[in-house]
């Protein structure tokens, strides 16, 4: 029998990367898919502006974090269309006299780079990292797959754990006392035990800090980064960039999904998630339109998702309470310059320049940064992530002609006099802090843009322009993520799953929630089925 038009086995709310993973993965997997998508386009983050008449940069997210390598493979997406330019790409302590430090390389050119700044931290850096390594080691079996239960019930769910507690006990005793000192310490203390270099303590502090709201000294940081380095280490090739940039990750994936029939509707805001029996049975639109299907994968964060489009009437108190609770605050900002030629930074060939930069002098400038968004206010001197994607992809501007893309942290959403007046005041700051490390940049800006944390969540459709759809800590992350009552899926609602960033294991260009959503998805659907 046929089945009616607006009649689906998996309709999916969201088009950013996760919405479109799972749509494309469902799809293939011979589900009868529709994915809704409120804004005129899909990709959310991963977006494109056009500066000016043949300048295009990344609107907002600038590189792929931790995309896995096999789901390109199994999505085919370089016959749709995507291009990878560099793997692993490698990170840069930017020096605006020219002693920059690469941090991603061989450990013999960041050890080389470090000794021009101290003996001591040379001899560190190789400790140092492989402490580091050790923690983003123990994290990475948490980060791929469903989360570990807390209590497990099944026996493979107990297994994973007897696997974890076998894995650290390899690891020896003092790699496992590492562990649980390091994850609820802060960055500021791990660095300033072992290092002394304060360009390289900044760069470090600022990795750490990219993507959450808080600064180096809060308790916890410790665990976001390393969270963060597992979730860039989960793919072989690591962090990447694309020709196009991101947004020829949406179009790959919307190509991949549109060839399996996928139904892909942008424009098409969901009102509701209609629930009978404690069951999901489809979406209303907000153009009043009915979709029906037995499973929705949300990839909206997941508080909207139960308290306003489920709507609080049909959860438990408990429930609504926890998800109330959940801190979602985005603090990031973007900056997108169209420039007359590469600028001159000091001793910096193109090489160097096609990473990501790191602009932050010292971890008490990082520090500093993050605490005026507390109190409302613009940094007083941002530390910003950069990169010049014009270097290697020549799809982007003209010859000769560059793009610069700049990611501010702890930039406030509410700001104290409102984002009409502060709005030029981060542009101007930004633009100056790019000339201490490239004095002729301000002179080459041919057209710019600046992404306040409401635009972005305007135009990118990213909810309070949160990277994570709610913060990664100790207590929203793993098996309390989103809350406790939700994890791995197994919430009252039948049939309602979440699948971006909001799930586990969190934000970034990952496609990773979506992988354990299409899991759920699809062990649902067949026992539907039966
Ligand atoms: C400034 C900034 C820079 C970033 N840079 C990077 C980077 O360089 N690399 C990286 O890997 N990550 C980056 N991120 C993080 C990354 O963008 C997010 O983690 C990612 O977009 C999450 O994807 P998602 O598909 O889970 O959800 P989202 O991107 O939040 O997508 C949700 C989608 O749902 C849609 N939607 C919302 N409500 C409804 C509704 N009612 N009906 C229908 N549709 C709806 C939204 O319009 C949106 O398209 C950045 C984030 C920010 C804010």
């Amino acid at each position: 029998m046929t089945k009616p038009a607006n009649s689906f086995d998996v309709a999916i709310i969201g088009g950013g990367h996760n919405g479109l993973v799972a749509a494309a993965l469902l799809s293939k997997a011979g589900r009868r898919v529709v994915v809704c998508e409120a804004l005129p386009h899909f990709g959310s983050a991963s977006q494109t502006s056009t500066l000016m008449p043949g300048m295009r940069v990344p609107q907002c997210a600038h590189v792929v974090t931790g995309f896995p390598a096999s789901l390109i493979r199994k999505l085919k997406l370089k016959r749709h269309g995507l291009k990878v330019l560099q793997k692993n790409m490698p990170r840069v302590a930017l020096d605006p006299d020219g002693r920059h430090i690469p941090l991603g390389s061989s450990s013999k050119t960041t050890t080389e780079a470090i000794f021009h700044w101290s003996s001591r931290d040379a001899e560190a850096w190789k400790r140092f990292s492989t402490r580091l390594d050790a923690l983003t080691a123990a994290l990475l079996p948490l980060y791929t797959g469903n989360a570990p239960e807390l209590v497990p019930a099944a026996f493979d769910d107990k297994l994973s754990w007897l696997r974890l507690y076998a894995r650290e006990r390899r690891r020896g005793r003092a790699s496992f006392q590492n562990l649980l000192k390091q994850m609820p310490s802060n960055v500021a203390d791990f660095l300033d035990l072992a290092l002394e270099t304060d360009l390289l303590k900044g760069a470090l502090a600022l990795e750490a800090s990219l993507g959450s709201y808080h600064g180096p000294s809060a308790p916890g940081s410790m665990f976001y980064w390393a969270w963060q380095r597992a979730s860039e280490a989960s793919s072989r090739s690591g962090t990447l960039q694309v020709v196009g940039g991101p947004a020829a990750l949406t179009d790959a994936l919307t190509s991949a999904a549109a060839s399996t029939d996928a139904d892909l509707r942008v424009a098409a805001p969901v009102a509701s998630i209609r629930i009978e029996n404690d069951a999901a049975v489809g979406l209303v639109l907000e153009n009043g339109d009915e979709i029906s299907a037995p499973c929705i994968i949300s990839t909206v964060s997941p508080k909207t998702t139960f308290l306003n489009l489920v709507g609080a009437r049909q959860l438990d108190t408990g429930l609504v309470l926890d998800l109330e609770n959940i801190r979602m605050r985005g603090a990031s900002a973007k900056v997108n310059l169209a420039l007359k030629q590469l600028p001159t930074f000091a001793k910096a060939d193109e090489a160097l320049l096609s990473g990501r930069l790191l602009l932050a002098p010292s971890l008490m400038d990082v520090e500093r940064a993050s605490n005026g968004q507390k109190y409302a206010e613009l940094p007083h001197l941002p530390v910003m992530e950069v990169t010049l994607p014009s270097v290697l992809d020549e799809s982007l501007t003209p010859e000769g002609r560059h793009v610069l893309s700049a990611v501010i942290p702890f930039v406030p959403f509410d700001v104290e006099g409102g984002w009409d007046a502060a709005k030029d005041k981060l542009t101007s700051q930004v633009i100056k802090t790019l000339g201490d490390y490239a004095p002729d940049l301000p002179d080459l800006i041919m057209a710019h843009e600046t992404l306040t944390p409401p635009e972005i969540e305007a135009r990118c459709g990213i909810e309070k322009a949160d990277w994570h759809q709610g913060e990664i800590a100790f207590d929203q992350a793993l098996m309390m993520r989103p809350v406790p009552q939700l994890a791995n899926n197994r919430g009252p609602l039948k049939g309602l799953i979440a699948g971006g960033a909001g799930a586990h294991p969190g934000g970034g260009l990952t496609g990773r929630p979506a992988l354990n959503a299409v899991d759920a998805a699809l062990h649902f659907t067949k026992e539907q089925r039966r």
